[in-house]
């Protein structure tokens, strides 16, 4: 019997075989798991203490403590063999990690760098140690991360489902004026937030950001109780997560007549936005994609107002791979783009004194380019709505 029929979906046998011989590619015998989006994406479990240690061989072994047993236990009985079900003291993963350690005669072993701790990476190499191991705990990264990137057909109907319902809410919220002048930033938070939850999604994917009039030049501004006032633009950039997959959507409305900066700023954006959509495709890099729309905003003399990435990655997180944005100086080159991968497309330009001005939709890359999955009009003057 499943505890949770909504991640039954999903074909774990399969993700733990490509995990395991990914582990295998990057030269180690197991790796450590302690990323639990990583863990969700293995498994189906959701927990808030776990780790996993997936062999080579491709079994993952699944720790958790007694708040988990039953649910673990459920797990194993739906993934099948592949998935070995631990419980163990509460944040007491490593010494059944090093257990299996031991047990399996993994030599090369590696932690995930990102999210494991220092204290309890030491822990378990001591723990390793402890039990005969004689190596040397090696840190790496992205190895689950980048089998996240591109999503199977089960996870796109996920996602294209969550992406309809985020385009109602908005929809919704255009229709109903729930933007208005008087109101406050908190008050439209509240509302966007309350009609995401009767949408179906199970939360925000983040704080839902209204940011209003000057607010609006902050691109991470966060919702205060300043009221929406008559000429103000207004930033609505909100998210929710629809049978753990998240989804993310940003329109910039104009409060009555707006100011010809603002106007040109917003014409900039729109533009951007289609051109960075319009490069999306197999074989496109992050970084393309990224100039496709930087360019067309530095031309328009917005280069320095445009200081984010234009996108990033969604699926069990609402910020994952790929990134879409600048070359990092002394970064890996992003691998390109590959149908089935899910992303933003999000840019904006920032002016202390004038405002802020948001689009964000989101793409799936299909074999012939790309598919728009959120479907909202674009918003701004009274008019286009
Ligand atoms: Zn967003
Ligand atoms: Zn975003």
């Amino acid at each position: 019997v499943s505890l949770d029929p909504e991640v039954d979906r999903f074909d774990y046998g399969a993700r733990i075989e490509r995990a395991a011989a990914a582990t295998t590619a990057a030269g180690y015998d197991a790796l450590v798991i302690t990323h639990l989006p990583n863990l969700l994406y293995l498994s189906g479990l959701e927990s808030s203490s776990a780790a996993g240690l997936l062999t080579s061989e491709g079994r993952l072994y699944l720790i958790t403590d007694f708040r988990y047993s039953a649910a673990v236990t459920g797990r194993a009985a739906q993934v099948g063999a592949r998935l070995v079900p631990v419980v163990a003291e509460s944040g007491a993963w490593a010494p059944a990690a090093a257990e299996r350690v031991a047990a399996d005669g993994v030599r090369a072993l590696a932690v995930e760098g990102d999210s494991v701790t220092l204290a309890a990476s030491r822990r378990l190499e001591a723990a390793c140690h402890e039990r005969g191991w004689t190596g040397e705990l090696a840190t790496t990264g992205g190895i689950v991360e980048m089998l996240r990137r591109v999503k199977d057909p089960a996870e796109l109907v996920v996602l294209r489902d969550a992406a309809a319902r985020l385009s109602d809410v908005a929809r919704a919220v255009i229709r109903d004026g729930c933007v208005a002048v008087g109101r406050s930033e908190h008050e439209v938070a509240a509302d966007v937030d309350h009609r995401m939850r009767w949408a179906g999604f199970s939360r925000p994917a983040f704080e839902t950001m209204v940011a209003s009039g000057p607010n609006s030049a902050y691109p991470h501004a966060r919702p205060t109780s300043r009221r929406l006032e008559a000429g103000d633009p207004v930033v609505l950039d909100f998210g929710g997560v629809f049978r753990r997959y998240c989804v993310d959507l940003t329109r910039t409305f104009c409060l009555g007549v707006a100011s010809a900066a603002l106007d040109r700023m917003f014409e900039a954006v729109f533009t951007a936005h289609a051109a960075a959509c319009a490069a999306v495709r197999p074989g496109a890099s992050g970084h393309r994609v990224d100039a496709a729309a930087r360019d067309v905003l530095t031309a328009a003399g917005y280069g320095e107002a445009f200081g984010h990435a234009t996108g990033h990655g969604l699926g069990l997180e609402v910020h994952e791979a790929p990134r879409l944005g600048k070359r990092r100086p002394g970064a890996e080159p992003e691998p390109e783009l590959e149908a089935g991968v899910v992303c933003t497309i999000e840019p904006g330009a920032y002016v202390p004194g004038v405002g802020g001005i948001r689009l964000e939709d989101d793409v799936a890359v299909t074999p012939a380019g790309h598919e728009l999955l959120t479907d909202v009009p674009p918003g701004w003057s009274a008019d286009s709505r």
